[in-house]
């Protein structure tokens, strides 16, 4: 409810106050009560006041939204876990298809996903998987195996399946016989490039079990910063980087995802020190890929996220509509982007660098290359991967 109730607004009106009113209590700045032009109500009356407020909302929301963000007043503020239930049931359908944010508006690689599980059990407060599914259940489908075994492929082919778009890939462990099934199918199926991303340290059945080569393990990665207020209920970057290194230890081939990259005050700095400390960590050898996105946002999940009413700063950013999606400007694109991959330059060349669903001409800018289709990209991409799949089995 707005606190004036005295001051005729119009519908349309009162809907976006109501926006702002969430956003201010998001973003733990003032209240919305605070924001209240004083002396207003001697100056205005009627439909004037109401004008002269609403401007003034607006105006001072737009300012706070396009302030460069600073987490250091965000320590006060407490997450409290949500909660969720479990499920096996037949599901309808296997869940392979398309990569659900693919389009040809922006460059992709045509990933498959396979939705080995559907929901997660961390709460990353931009993830779009919440507008996806029903959160508070997190489902197993009692066919999965047999579905998965059932599956044809055309073994000419090459295939690149993600696990880790409808759920988190690893942080379920062996629950079900998930893994058992992926990775029966896997070893059925050398043409498979299967790819497991995690924000998870859940690697035991990695390390208990014989991997096959075709299966490819990454993380995303993001700033403690980030992971303390955002990312809840995931394991730390130090963790996350550790059982990468394990995983690499035992000839796995592993990845690392940097998606979304989030700017706020400092930020290019803290991430670089992720880029160094993975350059002082692995080998090009060991690592297929290095990803990088951003935060990009369809409106049903901003109001999911606002009707949450949790505290989170990822909404107060400068958005600019691009391909239907709300997303940081392409110039701060272009900052973050080409810092991530001249950070890497030791790697040019040795490691698959991309950036996901993003612009088609950040590529030209950022990587001094770009790719005539997707289907290129899909190409290029595989080959890269495949390559490195090859060399590992060979080095056996
Ligand atoms: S680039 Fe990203 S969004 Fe596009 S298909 Fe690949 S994983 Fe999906």
């Amino acid at each position: 409810m707005l606190p004036f109730n005295h001051i005729p607004f119009t519908h349309s009106q009162k809907q976006i106050l109501q926006t702002i009113k969430k956003d201010l209590f998001m973003w733990n700045e003032c209240s919305f009560e605070q924001l209240y032009p004083q002396g207003f109500e001697e100056k205005y009356s009627g439909k004037q006041l109401a004008k002269k407020v609403f401007e003034h909302y607006t105006t001072e929301h737009k300012k706070l939204q396009n302030k460069q963000n600073d987490y250091s007043d965000f320590k006060s503020v407490t997450y409290t876990p949500r909660k969720y239930s479990f499920t096996t049931k037949q599901k309808e359908g296997f869940g392979l298809g398309s990569c659900p944010v693919a389009s040809e508006s922006t460059r992709c690689c045509n990933l498959l996903t396979l939705d080995a599980v559907e929901s997660c059990g961390f709460d990353c407060s931009y993830c779009s998987i919440q507008s996806f599914y029903n959160q508070d259940t997190i489902v197993f489908d009692k066919n999965f195996a047999k579905k998965l075994e059932n599956l044809e492929l055309d073994e000419h082919e090459i295939y690149h399946i993600g696990t880790g778009q409808s759920s988190d890939s690893l942080m379920w462990g062996n629950r079900e016989g998930v893994l058992d099934a992926l990775f029966t199918f896997a070893k059925k199926y050398p043409n498979v490039i299967l790819e497991f991303k995690t924000k998870s340290s859940n690697i035991e059945y990695f390390l208990e079990h014989e991997v096959p080569k075709n299966i490819i393990v990454t993380w995303s990665l993001n700033t403690q910063t980030i992971i303390d207020n955002e990312e809840h209920l995931t394991a730390s970057l130090e963790k996350r980087i550790q059982s990468a290194r394990a995983l690499a230890d035992i000839g796995i081939l592993v990845g690392f995802h940097f998606h979304p990259i989030v700017v706020y005050q400092n930020y290019l700095d803290e991430y670089k020190e992720i880029y160094d400390s993975l350059l002082n960590t692995f080998s090009p050898d060991e690592v297929v890929l290095i990803s990088m996105g951003t935060l990009t946002f369809i409106k049903p999940v901003m109001k999911k996220l606002r009707e949450r009413g949790m505290k989170s700063k990822i909404l107060q950013m400068p958005f600019e509509q691009i391909a239907g999606k709300q997303s940081y400007p392409l110039e701060i694109k272009k900052e973050m982007f080409q810092h991530c991959y001249e950070s890497f330059q030791p790697w040019h060349g040795k490691v698959y660098f991309y950036m996901c669903m993003e612009d088609h001409s950040l590529w030209e800018e950022c990587f001094g290359y770009s790719y005539a289709s997707n289907n290129q990209m899909e190409e290029m991409m595989k080959m890269s991967y495949m390559q490195k799949i090859n060399t590992i089995k060979s080095s056996i």
